[in-house]
């Protein structure tokens, strides 16, 4: 479809070393943006993701050890795919299962939300997957919570619950 693929793919790859980052050192998105030979653009919409700044002034700073973090998740996150019954936590950095198996389906906007806990740390971990696949995923989690706010908009089936969930 595209011409010269290779090209833009590696173009596009985001993949970032985060070993040529310092740790104590402070970098402002500038610097990122020559370090990582990014777009300033990028890095703001990582600053809306989770990269963490020092402070709100501008020049935004950060620190090194945190923009590591930041792209050792997003690193992994590209390269680790989870299992249908895991989702990524990323506290651990790494896909993991839910606790006890028991997973929320949350359902917005045409999407489906799975939310869980964390094995091993129990933070919130969640994945969203496609409508379609919800039956498949009550086979593999124990479905605690349905809430279907929007899903009749999208014209699939599903159980006619109320938003106002009773937990007895
Ligand atoms: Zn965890």
């Amino acid at each position: 479809m595209y011409k010269k693929k290779n090209k833009k793919v590696k173009m596009f790859r985001r993949n970032h070393n985060a070993k040529i980052i310092k740790q104590k050192q402070t970098y402002s998105t500038e610097e990122i943006c020559n370090l990582l030979k990014i777009h300033a653009q990028t890095v703001g919409t990582w600053y809306k993701s989770s990269l963490k700044r020092i402070d709100n002034k501008q020049p935004y700073l950060v620190f090194g050890q945190d923009l590591i973090d930041f792209i050792k998740v997003k690193n992994n996150k590209r390269k680790r795919k989870s299992e249908a019954n895991e989702m990524f936590c990323f506290k651990c950095q790494k896909p993991r299962k839910s606790k006890d198996n028991i997973a929320c389906i949350k359902i917005y906007d045409c999407k489906v939300n799975l939310i869980g806990n964390c094995e091993i740390c129990n933070t919130k971990i969640n994945k969203v997957i496609s409508p379609q696949k919800i039956d498949e995923y009550k086979k593999i989690f124990r479905i605690q919570v349905i809430h279907d706010k929007n899903l009749l908009e999208c014209g699939n089936t599903c159980t006619n619950t109320n938003t106002t969930t009773n937990p007895n």
